[in-house]
């Protein structure tokens, strides 16, 4: 060793060290010498690099028992002078945790444990140190957030919220804990909760949910006024307000499922519409009333005001009295494109009909009953009819004893002869004979005392077979109320859909050749009918309505030229409406219209040609709706075709007329 002491400067330089005792701040200056002086002396009672002050310090110390940390261990460690320095500079004055040597060994066995975080919801959680643990006196685990929510609330800061309530500015107090278990139910922090302020919410304590009546008046049912809807209604109108009115559940209900309904005005034939509004609606389901009442659309009753009572002529024959025609029904009319009202009876004649049950009045001659039905009764006091006398046997047979025998012995000998060309061949509707017209009625026509022809269209055919069609019967009748002296024979010269203009084309083949002591025409259908396309709705008419006037007047000269008796008849009502089927388009009610208005149109022009050309008329159609249309109905196969009764009934009401009417040939013999 001795070699190298001159060197040993080298080795041991001047050095300043801070202190070792932690929290002394003082700085020991170690020398060379010193270093050597502690290794000549071969010990080091002064611990490495301690300031002289805390050496001091040091030195005044002793070594402590300090009692286990552990709870309930009363076993001691050994809290030694060195760690008594350092505590004391740091300035702690009492011992620090510690363990005995058996609970050191405890500690190592034990682990750290996680433990869940306190906040509710969060499913994170904290470490619990073994140390903890060991210091832990129950052995229970502390109640403590984990990091990620310790960080939150560190961050966050309690704010004031306003009042959930409208119309309320006050606001709630929204501390830090709550803002973190809205964070970690998910919530998004921007959004505030909706709470009531606390003024509020005492309110709110004090209040009831309440029943109030329903605002309707016909309606017996409250509506619940919950506490939280009558706070804010408070904040808005005051403490002192008045119940608001508010429908109950079940009409608000109705209220909102209905709608305003556009219902047909009820004027037949108006297009438009008045407005069923929702609340109407709902004042007749309160009131149990299933329909609105029918109702005139706005323009009906704006026109109807302007409207006054008009007097028209009675349709009876004879009769010079006149109806009263209700601006109700006048308005009906001009929706449907009338321009004449529908003929009718006055006052005073439905008053004889109901006053004036039928009777059976005996016949002069065999006292047997005589049907004189109120019409006939009303004709008569109308002076247009002659009240019966005889019944129709007895005026047939009366009819043949007038006679001179001679004159029907040399009618025998009629020869008819049907001319082979004429005019009728170049139109194809009416080329061919009468569908009724056959040898055998020639035959029977050539031996006929009495010759009558039908002439006329679809409503003289009358009907599929001969036997049902009212010619046939009005021959059977005439014939059974004559008896055998005299034989009549009634031709039936109906062509479907002939008009006036084709009548006068065939009347030299159809009606001249026989001769006829009486002719019963009529036209008005085949000159009236509109013809009814069903697939397109539209129509076209019969024959073109600027010739129907010129037609007529034609033929009714033409008639007017032979030397026989003439009787004109207005055919059976028609009912185009029962041509359409349910919900009929517009097209085709429009066709309702018109037909009904050509119809009417052209009734009304022949009961003109009748007066100035000095023809009888029969009213049949009168006949037929002597009891109303419905009964009338009863008669009617189709819209304009009379059914089987209805043809027998024509035939019978023939009979009586021409019977009864002196339409028949007495003393004059035939050339
Ligand atoms: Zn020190
Ligand atoms: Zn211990
Ligand atoms: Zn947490
Ligand atoms: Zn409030
Ligand atoms: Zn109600
Ligand atoms: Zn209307
Ligand atoms: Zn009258
Ligand atoms: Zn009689």
């Amino acid at each position: 060793m001795g070699t190298s002491l001159g060197s040993l400067g080298d080795f041991f330089p001047d050095k300043d060290i801070r202190c070792r005792i932690r929290g002394c701040n003082n700085v020991w200056q170690f020398s060379g010498a010193d270093a050597l002086h502690n290794v000549a002396q071969g010990k080091s009672t002064r611990p490495d690099r301690m300031c002289d002050e805390c050496f001091a310090e040091f030195s005044k110390l002793t070594d402590k028992q300090v009692v286990c940390s552990t709870a309930e261990c009363t076993h001691t460690w050994n809290w030694n002078r060195f760690a008594q320095l350092e505590a004391a500079k740091q300035g702690h004055t009492t011992p620090p945790r510690g363990f005995c040597e058996a609970c050191k060994a405890n500690l190592k066995k034990i682990k750290d444990a996680e433990v869940p975080c306190r906040m509710k919801g969060c499913e994170r959680t904290w470490t619990w140190r073994k140390r903890d643990q060991m210091l832990s006196e129950d052995g229970k685990s502390p109640v403590r957030f984990c990091e990620t929510c310790f960080g939150h609330l560190k961050r966050l800061q309690d704010v004031a919220v306003t009042c959930r309530m409208h119309g309320c500015d006050k606001t709630w107090h929204w501390n830090r804990y709550q803002q973190l278990e809205h964070i970690v139910a998910g919530k998004n922090i921007e959004t505030h909760p909706k709470r009531m302020c606390q003024a509020c919410f005492d309110t709110f304590k004090t209040l009831q949910d309440q029943n109030v009546p329903c605002k309707i008046d016909e309606c017996k049912r409250t509506w619940v006024f919950n506490r939280y809807d009558q706070l804010e209604y408070k904040l808005k109108n005051g403490d002192e307000s008045e119940l608001p009115s508010k429908m109950c559940h079940e009409c608000y209900r109705f209220f909102l499922d209905s709608r305003d309904r556009q219902l047909p005005c009820v004027v037949r034939g108006c297009r438009h519409t008045w407005t069923y509004t929702r609340s109407s609606q709902l004042h007749d389901w309160l009131n149990k009333r299933g329909r609105p009442g029918p109702r005139m659309c706005e323009e009906c009753q704006k026109q109807l005001k302007e409207l006054t009572p008009q007097d028209v002529e009675c349709m009876v024959p004879g009769c010079s009295k006149t109806w009263s025609h209700p601006p109700e029904d006048q308005l009906r009319d001009q929706r449907q494109g009338k321009r004449e009202p529908t003929a009718k009876r006055c006052p005073g004649c439905e008053e004889f009909l109901q006053a004036n049950k039928p009777k059976e009045i005996p016949c002069e001659h065999c006292a047997k009953p005589i049907h004189w039905s109120s019409y006939e009764q009303l004709l008569c006091s109308l002076e247009t009819f002659v009240k019966p006398t005889r019944c129709t046997a007895c005026a047939g047979q009366e009819l043949a004893m007038e006679r001179p025998p001679e004159r029907f012995h040399a009618d025998h000998h009629l020869i008819v002869r049907m001319p082979p060309n004429g005019p009728w061949q170049k139109d194809d509707r009416i080329s061919h004979w009468p569908p009724h017209l056959t040898y055998d009625v020639i035959g029977n026509v050539e031996k006929a005392d009495v010759r009558i022809v039908a002439f006329g269209d679809d409503l003289t055919v009358s009907a599929e077979s001969v036997e049902k069609s009212w010619p046939f019967l009005l021959e059977k009748a005439l014939n059974e109320a004559l008896g055998e002296k005299l034989k009549v024979a009634v031709v039936n010269a109906g062509i479907r859909r002939c008009t006036s203009r084709q009548a006068v084309q065939r009347f030299a083949r159809d009606v001249a050749p026989f001769r006829p002591d009486l002719i019963l025409f009529s036209f008005a259908f085949g000159d009236s009918l509109l013809r009814l396309n069903h697939r397109t709705e539209q129509w076209s008419p019969n024959i073109a309505h600027d010739e129907v006037g010129e037609a007529q007047e034609s033929l009714f000269k033409k008639l007017s030229s032979t030397p026989a008796k003439l009787l004109y008849w207005t055919t059976n009502p028609v009912f185009p409406e029962d041509e359409l089927g349910e919900k009929p388009s517009e097209m085709l009610r429009r066709w309702v219209r018109a037909q009904e208005a050509t119809r009417d149109h052209c009734l009304r022009d022949t009961r003109h040609l009748c007066v100035t050309h000095n023809i009888p008329t029969l009213d049949l159609r009168s006949r037929f709706e002597v009891n109303g249309v419905r009964s009338a109905k009863r008669w009617m196969a189709d819209w304009y075709m009379h059914n089987d009764t209805g043809g027998q009934n024509i035939a019978t009401w023939f009979a009586q007329h021409i019977l009864n009417g002196e339409l028949l040939p007495k003393q004059t013999p035939k050339d």
